[in-house]
């Protein structure tokens, strides 16, 4: 069974071919530059651990790829439609196939954002499925449309193929509602299903998952904070294995400090600044969205690479530059105020839950910035959480790594994410008639023989 998997973003689709059988992904990669001209395609066939002759590892006979291959190709994609096709076209066609044949295609597992109230599992779709989440493009305005136009898309040009939306609010359907209502007038609930949903639920799912297999335990038995710090970011309590608050909320925009999105702000700003700058809702929505968070204080970077890369630890707001973008003051500034955050949200879920068994950092900086790990979690020897600097400082890239000192009641697991693992397990299941919902469903991932992949 061969599953291609697809996650479209505005302006970006990134995928992954994956062979369930033989249990190895055979070509990732991702189109860029979509509807804004420029586009183009960087596709990879990963080297497997035995290099065995290209078109006898699972591809069809005539395959032409090589192990461990990248080919990057210009190609015009005004819509996610063209995007699709060439993803396709490059599975297939050229230097880069790895199949011979499009009928090879088992199923199509796409990532959709915002699922709502009713989508609280992964599904096979259908027409309504596709009404469903147009109805739900209130709610994710920048999110859900590019995922249809993937689904759409997917379903014309593949249209025997079965198609599997994988929603990242489902993880969160477990939270109790004194979690998930916000303090607004409740016909607002009601009338409008404005209420939090939290996001990045794959990602939450799998590193708490693998969490419990590490301490030895079923993930019932354990109490987690897992914390997804990427581009952007998000902090979830898990007791007993299931998501019971989370820090994003209707839209990805609530909660920590991200790349570029605010997080926590007193909404009152966004009235305020449409007062005191010429400024219309939808301008303020996309500052929040788009130049705020990191970016916005230090006014050049988002990624923390090269913020950190700026930062001198003696800066202050005395300095002659510490107002101009990039400073090592506004660096010094962002990461701290992202830190401080950070851990004001570990303090509290520490006391939504009562009892922590580990936390673990993932994504791009949790599972590859020792700094913002050690910022994060400095001063909370008092909660039990004691960080082993030089283990913190060595932890190998890649591995699933306790950074915890010895004496730390709390572990401090730094654990590599795969999304992808969840949307091919799920999408095996559906089509096998075996799915259930996150709560209820065991996956291999959760075993204690599993082992991660590492590519
Ligand atoms: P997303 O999927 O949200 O785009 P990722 O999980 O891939 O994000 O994380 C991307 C971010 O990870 C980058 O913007 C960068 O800030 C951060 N990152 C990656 N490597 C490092 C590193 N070595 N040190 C600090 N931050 C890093």
């Amino acid at each position: 069974m061969k599953i291609l998997t697809l996650n479209c973003g505005s302006s970006s689709l990134k995928y992954s071919f994956f062979d369930a059988a033989e249990e190895r992904t055979l070509a990732r990669g991702i189109v860029e530059r979509i509807t804004i001209g420029g586009s183009f395609i960087t596709h990879r066939v990963p080297a497997p651990e035995d290099e065995r002759p290209a078109g006898t590892s699972g591809g069809a006979v005539g395959v032409k790829a090589r192990a461990g291959l990248t080919t990057r190709r210009m190609y015009e994609c005004p819509t996610h439609k063209e995007a699709i096709d060439l993803v396709l076209a490059t599975l297939t066609k050229g230097d880069g196939a790895v199949i011979a044949d499009l009928a090879e295609i088992s199923a199509v597992a796409h990532r959709v954002v915002h699922g709502g109230e009713a989508l609280t599992g992964s599904v096979m779709v259908d027409d309504a499925v596709v009404d469903a989440l147009r109805e739900r493009i209130s709610l994710a305005p920048l999110h859900n449309p590019p995922n249809i136009a993937g689904v759409e898309a997917a379903r014309a040009l593949l249209p025997d193929v079965p198609q599997v939306a994988v929603f990242d609010t489902a993880f969160h359907y477990t939270m109790p509602d004194y979690a998930y209502v916000y303090p607004l007038p409740y016909e607002w609930y009601c009338d409008l299903g404005l209420r939090r949903y939290g996001f990045h639920g794959t990602s939450h799912l799998y590193v708490s998952r693998r969490a419990a297999a590490l301490l030895g335990r079923e993930p019932a038995d354990v109490n987690l904070i897992t914390l997804h710090i990427g581009n952007g970011a998000s902090a979830c309590a898990v007791r007993g294995g299931v998501s019971v608050d989370t820090s994003m909320g209707l839209t990805p925009l609530e909660g920590l400090v991200m790349g570029t999105r605010s997080g926590d702000i007193d909404p009152a700003i966004s009235f305020q600044v449409t007062k005191d700058l010429p400024l219309a809702p939808q301008e303020v929505y996309t500052i929040l969205n788009r130049r705020s968070g990191v970016l916005g204080l230090t006014g050049k970077y988002a990624d923390r690479r090269d913020v950190l890369a700026h930062i001198k630890p003696d800066a202050t707001s005395a300095d002659d530059d510490a107002e101009e973008p990039g400073s090592a003051y506004r660096c010094k500034l962002a990461l701290e105020v992202e830190c401080y955050r950070l851990k004001k949200y570990v303090g509290a879920y520490a006391a939504a839950l009562g009892r922590v068994d580990a936390l673990v950092f993932t994504a791009g900086v949790g599972e590859n910035s020792p700094e913002m790990r050690a910022w994060t979690l400095r001063g909370l020897e008092g909660l039990g959480i004691i960080v082993d600097e030089e283990k913190n400082a060595d932890a190998p890239r890649g591995e699933e790594v306790d950074v915890a000192a010895e004496a730390s009641a709390t572990r401090v697991f730094v654990i590599p994410t795969d999304e992808e693992r969840v949307f091919i397990e799920d999408t095996v299941a559906l089509l096998d008639g075996t799915y259930a919902p996150p709560d209820r469903f065991v996956y291999s991932f959760q075993k204690p023989d599993y082992t991660p992949r590492l590519d």
